[in-house]
């Protein structure tokens, strides 16, 4: 049996005072079976910490790097997010693909440097409308997890999730179908499967892209979804908990 997971990711959205109202929120009342995560902004993953403690939320990091120290300004190395007590790191967005040209072999390299310190990877994967349109999804998709699988090989995939995100769902308020979402879920599984049955079994496969409080229900109905990457609804704290809720039914 797979937890169900839910994430919020902030994006560089927020201040002191919003994330504290925001946490606040999502704190009072959340009553849920289900996994919850959110990924504030960098600079504010402190003071989400300290409102978290004594609670079952977990916090991470929306990107990091694949050095651990040294001359990378403004990056942010896996081991400053295992000092703040992160557990999970979200890579490969598509907003990092797409805006700040991070290629699949970058996010190979994340991959490995973030289980390498204990952390665990949230692989974001997804194809754009016109790949989707031109019948390549599972293409894409599938370069983008075979490439991280290669890199890390079997010793560093004891503990990772996916989250499939197309591109095209993401921040427009279009959603993939329940069938839709299930059915990328389900190749995705079976890719997993053809490097290790157990791995598929028991590796998290989320869905992201526009999942608000009236789709999430019949989203995580699907057999391969085992949850959501939440990005605008994450940021209203009464939509998120209803996603939580339904995550854990
Ligand atoms: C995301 O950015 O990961 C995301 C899923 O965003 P939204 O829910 O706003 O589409």
């Amino acid at each position: 049996m797979r937890q169900p997971l839910v994430a919020g990711n902030w994006k560089m959205n927020g201040s002191s005072d919003s994330i504290r109202k925001l946490v606040d929120g999502i704190l009072s009342g959340l009553e849920t079976k289900a996994e919850v995560l959110v990924f504030p902004p960098s600079v504010y993953v402190q003071q989400v910490r300290d409102l978290l403690k004594g609670s079952a939320v977990k916090f991470g990091v929306q990107n990091a790097s694949d050095k651990l120290s040294g001359a990378y300004t403004g990056e942010i190395s896996p081991l400053m997010a295992k000092d703040l007590g992160c557990e999970y790191v979200l890579i490969g967005h598509s907003e990092r693909r797409s805006l700040y040209g991070e290629t699949d072999a970058d996010v190979a390299a994340k991959f490995c440097a973030l289980v390498d310190q204990g952390l665990v990877p949230v692989l974001c994967v997804g194809e754009t409308l016109s790949e989707r349109e031109a019948g390549d999804t599972m293409k894409v998709v599938a370069h983008q997890i075979n490439t991280v699988l290669r890199a890390a090989g079997p010793e560093r995939l004891a503990n990772y999730v996916i989250a499939y995100e197309p591109v095209w769902a993401i921040g427009t308020g279009l959603t993939a179908t329940p069938e839709q979402a299930q059915e990328v879920h389900a190749e995705i599984r079976a890719l997993l499967a053809e490097n290790d049955p157990s791995m598929a079994d028991r590796t998290r496969v989320l869905y992201g892209g526009s999942m608000k409080a009236d789709n999430a229900a019949e989203l995580m109905s699907q057999p391969d979804v085992d949850g959501g990457l939440i990005g605008g609804a994450s940021l209203v704290a009464a939509d998120f908990k209803v996603i939580c809720h339904a995550a854990g039914q």
